[in-house]
């Protein structure tokens, strides 16, 4: 399986995808998905239900994969440990704090989780 081996969090970016004129929408970034929302929340719910989970490699955690994967990865660890394990360099992680930052700003995380433990995803 060596496609899964290559998608790591690294290429694990949740964009803001501008389309039209103010309007926002979401795209999953995922390694060869390319599916887009009109919220947040969707989002977030289609990747952790629709996607293969995601193996922390700092610590081995199982975690979502997308915007949980990305939350767990400068919650739990260092942007050093970050760095290391993923042979990521400074650019990476800054994509990866905006994204996280941006999630935060809009998202109801309270209903996505409350989503999930409903749906058995969490
Ligand atoms: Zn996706
Ligand atoms: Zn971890």
């Amino acid at each position: 399986m060596l496609f899964l081996e290559h998608r790591t969090v690294e290429e694990t970016v949740l964009s803001v995808t501008s389309v039209g004129s103010n309007m926002s929408r979401w795209k999953c970034g995922i390694e060869g998905c390319d599916a887009r929302f009109e919220n947040v929340e969707s989002a977030i719910i289609h990747q952790t239900t629709e996607h293969e989970r995601h193996e922390c490699k700092v610590c081995g955690t199982i975690v979502p994969e997308g915007y949980f994967a990305i939350r767990h990865a400068f919650d739990e660890h260092t942007r050093a440990e970050f760095v290391r394990a993923y042979d990521a360099d400074s650019s990476a992680v800054r994509v990866r704090e905006d994204v996280k930052e941006a999630v935060e700003e809009v998202a109801d995380l309270n209903r996505v989780v409350k989503t999930l433990r409903d749906e058995g995803a969490l």
